[in-house]
């Protein structure tokens, strides 16, 4: 779940940015950091926090349709929790069907499918949309460069924010 997954690929991210967008107007929400529990209860979803067995020491988080809850990993640091919760709000947003239902903390050999491509799309774009982006940039009188103070507004990580500002226009 980090920035590695965004950027050049055949991913639409200006219509998944269109589709974060109108969820962020539906709820008023116009300041960082974002608060993607706060959708996920509004659009139906119980967001749980629980202790993986070891044997899932990867997943970050899944969503049980059974029970509508989006469980997270308890002991996952806050800004990781919320880009899973943003995450799986991503998957229903854009109509996902089958995708994988864990949502597994990415490494290096490893390549993410396309739905979790765009629900890391969809994520990212909640949280660190490019109108809440230029106007704290403006805000702070903060350059593309100053990722860390963003990402620390943001509550997202240093390393999914700096590509974000890297392409942002
Ligand atoms: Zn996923």
């Amino acid at each position: 779940m980090n920035g590695h997954s965004l950027g050049h690929d055949d991913i639409n991210h200006a219509e998944i940015a269109e589709k974060a967008d109108a969820i962020l107007d539906k709820f008023g929400i116009t300041e960082p950091v974002v608060d993607a529990v706060r959708i996920a209860n509004g659009l139906g979803f119980k967001v749980k926090e629980i202790t993986m067995p070891p044997r899932y020491f990867d997943v970050a988080g899944f969503y049980n349709n059974k029970d509508k809850t989006i469980y997270v990993q308890a002991s996952d640091k806050p800004w990781r929790k919320l880009f899973t919760v943003a995450h799986e709000i991503g998957h229903n947003v854009l109509g996902h069907k089958n995708y994988e239902v864990l949502f597994r903390v990415q490494n290096k050999d490893q390549r993410y499918s396309e739905v979790e491509r765009e629900a890391n799309s969809f994520a990212a774009s909640l949280l660190m949309p490019n109108w809440m982006l230029n106007r704290y940039l403006d805000a702070y009188g903060l350059t593309k460069k100053d990722y860390r103070e963003m990402a620390k507004i943001f509550g997202v990580s240093e390393k999914a924010m700096e590509p974000i500002l890297l392409y942002l226009k």
